[in-house]
């Protein structure tokens, strides 16, 4: 997201959205995913290095005993019994926006509606623009971010394949 987005032409941000969506279907890497929720958005960035990149950050804010996972929500630990500890993929992990927008960064995450049909979805522009708005605002909604790797189910469910990253 270019820091002069607000103030980009309507012609222009359409040119740039257009863009990320290129960009960011060219280089779909299915097997490492990284999703976001609240707000009523849905973000989701796929590839190793954002998937890496926000590991180590969400590995740090574990160091200092700073994440919760949403257990109801959270099959890993409801289900599964997995600990946090061991590994956070695949966990439910709620965190401030702050949080978020320091894992968004200059990532290419696309931001969809939890819910398109709701009238709210409807009276926006795009829930790409709304994401925009709502990462320069000064409200705080909790946000959840949960890292799915293929790779690393295959790891848990035996295949004996190495895994490098927990
Ligand atoms: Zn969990």
């Amino acid at each position: 997201m270019p820091e002069n987005f607000a103030a980009l032409s309507e012609k222009e941000k359409q040119k740039w959205t257009t863009y990320v969506a290129k960009d960011f279907t060219s280089q779909i890497d299915k097997n490492y995913e990284v999703i976001v929720r609240g707000a009523g958005l849905i973000g989701t960035a796929y590839g190793e290095k954002t998937f890496l990149k926000t590991l180590d950050y969400l590995k740090a804010l574990n160091k200092k005993k700073c994440l919760k996972c949403k257990i109801n929500w959270c099959k890993s630990c409801s289900l599964y019994k997995l600990n946090l500890n061991n590994s956070l993929i695949y966990h439910v992990i709620k965190l401030s926006k702050a949080q978020i927008l320091q894992i968004v960064g200059d990532s290419l995450f696309n931001w969809e509606w939890s819910n398109p049909d709701g009238e709210f979805a409807r009276s926006q522009k795009s829930a790409q623009t709304y994401w925009f708005k709502i990462s320069k605002s000064k409200s705080k909604p909790v946000f959840y971010i949960a890292l799915m790797c293929e790779d690393y189910a295959e790891y848990l469910l035996g295949s004996g394949k190495r895994f490098a990253y927990f």
